[in-house]
C-alpha cells in the first residue's frame, strides 16, 4: 500500500462506549491521553463525535507514524487515518479515487455509516454507488466478508469522513480513568507486564523500585528499571520512577531474623514502604508481578503472609498466567529484552539457599517484631528518591 499521509484520524473506543453517564468522563480522559501522546506533532484538536473521537493535527502524518503513536494508547479499540470531504456524492467519488492504494488488492468492500439521516441516499445506496466507481477505475472485485481492503465512509452533517486502514489499539480503558496505584517494579520479566495490564485497566501508576543500595550492583538494577519505565511510557506511564535503597534494612533482617524467613520479610518491608508512598500520592492499591507458584515466595501461604503486612489492596494481574504467556506479552510490549540487562535484583541480596514455602503467620509476626519492622520502614522511607526518566 502506498504511504499516504493525513491530517486526521478516527479513533474508536470499545469499553468506554458502555459507561453510560460516565461516558463524557472517559471520553475526555482518552482525548487528553491522545493529545499527550501526539503533543510533539502539533495537535490542533480532538473532536468528540458520537461513539468515537476525531484527532486533528496541524501537519499531515504518514500512516506508519499514526500507527506507531495510536496503537499503544490505552482505551483505543481501533483507529484509522482519515480524510474529510464535503458530504455530497460528487466530493465522495473524487475523494475515494484520490485515496485508493497504489497497489492492487485482491478484493474490497465499502462500509457506510450515515449519522446524518437527511442525506438523500441510504447507506447501501452510497456503498453501491461508490463501489461501482472504484470497480470501474481498478477492476478489483467486491467481497463483503473478509475483503482485503475495507473502505469506510461516514456521513455527518456537512462533511464526510473517508478511512481506508483500520488498525488495532490495545483496548481497555484510558490511563487515569481508574485512579492511581503503586507498581512494585523490579527489573524482572513479570512486573513490567503487570504494569502494562494495570495501565490498560486505566490506572495511573507510581512505579516503585527497590534496590540494595549501598550494596551490590544497585545501579545496574536502577538503570534497568528506568529503561522499563521509558518503554512503558508509550502505554501512558508517567516519566517518573521512585527508588528506595533498602540494603541496610536487608542486612539487619539477615542478621536478626531466621534465615528461611528472609525473603518473606524483605517482601513485607517492600509492600509496607510501597503502601506508605502510594498513599502519600493518594494511590488506592498496589500492583505486583506475582504469579501463583512461580517461586517459593509466591505460594498461597507466602502471598498471604506478605499481604498481611499491609491494608491497601494488593493486585496481581499475572496471578493465573503461565510464564510462557507472560514472556509473550513482555515481548509484545518491548520490555522483555530490557529485563535481560545486567543488574542485581535486591531479592538475591543476602539470599539463603533454603527458602520457606509454607510460612506460618505467628512465626512471621515474631520475626517481624524481632527486626523492628516499623523502624526499618521509617528508615527506608528516608531513602526514597524520585527520578525523572
Ligand atoms: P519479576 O520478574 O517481576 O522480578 P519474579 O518472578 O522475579 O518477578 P519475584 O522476584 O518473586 O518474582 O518478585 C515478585 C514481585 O515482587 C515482582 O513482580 C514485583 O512486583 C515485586 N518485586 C520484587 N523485587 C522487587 C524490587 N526489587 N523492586 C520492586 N518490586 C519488586
Ligand atoms: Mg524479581
Amino acid at each position: 500500500m502506498n504511504e499516504t499521509a493525513s491530517h486526521c484520524a478516527v479513533v474508536h473506543y470499545a469499553e468506554i462506549g458502555l459507561k453510560g453517564r460516565n461516558r463524557p468522563f472517559f471520553e475526555r480522559a482518552l482525548a487528553r491521553n491522545i493529545e499527550r501522546r501526539l503533543s510533539h506533532l502539533g495537535v490542533e484538536r480532538v473532536e468528540r463525535l458520537t461513539g468515537r473521537l476525531m484527532v486533528w493535527l496541524a501537519e499531515p502524518l504518514p500512516q506508519t507514524t499514526w500507527n506507531e503513536m495510536l496503537r499503544t494508547v490505552c482505551g483505543v479499540a481501533h483507529f484509522a487515518p482519515a480524510y474529510v470531504t464535503a458530504a455530497d456524492m460528487e466530493s465522495l467519488r473524487a475523494a475515494i479515487l484520490d485515496h485508493l492504494p497504489g497497489e492492487a488488492v485482491d478484493s474490497f468492500r465499502i462500509r457506510v455509516r450515515r449519522d446524518d439521516k437527511s442525506f438523500p441516499l441510504t447507506s447501501p445506496e452510497v456503498a453501491r454507488e461508490l463501489g461501482a466507481v472504484v470497480q470501474q477505475r481498478t477492476g478489483w472485485p467486491v467481497q463483503l466478508k473478509g475483503a482485503a481492503l475495507e473502505i469506510t465512509v461516514e456521513i455527518l452533517r456537512k462533511r464526510a469522513i473517508l478511512s481506508l486502514d483500520k488498525l488495532p489499539g490495545p483496548g481497555g480503558l484510558p490511563v487515569g480513568a481508574s485512579g492511581r496505584a503503586g507498581l512494585l517494579l523490579s527489573g524482572g520479566i513479570d512486573s513490567p507486564v503487570a504494569g502494562y495490564l494495570a495501565l490498560k485497566r486505566g490506572c495511573r501508576l507510581l512505579p516503585i523500585h527497590f534496590h540494595s543500595r549501598p550494596f551490590g550492583n544497585w545501579m545496574g538494577a536502577e538503570a534497568r528499571a528506568r529503561e522499563i519505565v521509558r518503554a512503558l511510557q508509550a502505554y501512558g506511564m508517567d516519566p517518573v520512577l521512585y527508588t528506595v535503597g533498602i540494603g541496610r534494612q536487608q542486612r539487619e533482617i539477615a542478621v536478626r531474623a531466621p534465615v528461611a524467613m528472609r525473603v518473606i520479610l524483605y517482601r513485607r518491608l517492600m509492600v509496607r514502604i510501597a503502601q506508605a508512598l502510594t498513599r502519600q500520592k493518594n494511590g488506592k492499591a498496589l500492583f505486583t508481578g506475582e504469579s501463583l507458584g512461580q517461586v517459593a515466595s509466591q505460594t498461597l501461604e507466602s502471598l498471604g503472609v506478605i499481604e498481611e503486612a499491609v491494608t491497601i489492596p494488593v493486585l496481581r494481574p499475572l496471578i493465573a498466567m503461565d510464564k510462557k504467556e507472560i514472556v509473550a506479552l513482555a515481548r509484545e510490549i518491548g520490555t522483555f529484552s530490557i529485563s535481560q540487562m545486567e543488574g542485581d535484583d535486591c531479592c538475591q541480596f543476602l539470599m539463603p539457599r533454603r527458602v520457606i514455602t509454607r510460612p506460618q503467620l505467628p512465626a512471621v509476626l515474631a520475626a517481624d517484631a524481632a527486626v523492628e519492622m516499623e523502624r526499618l520502614v521509617e528508615e527506608a522511607l528516608e531513602q526514597v528518591k524520585r527520578i525523572a526518566v
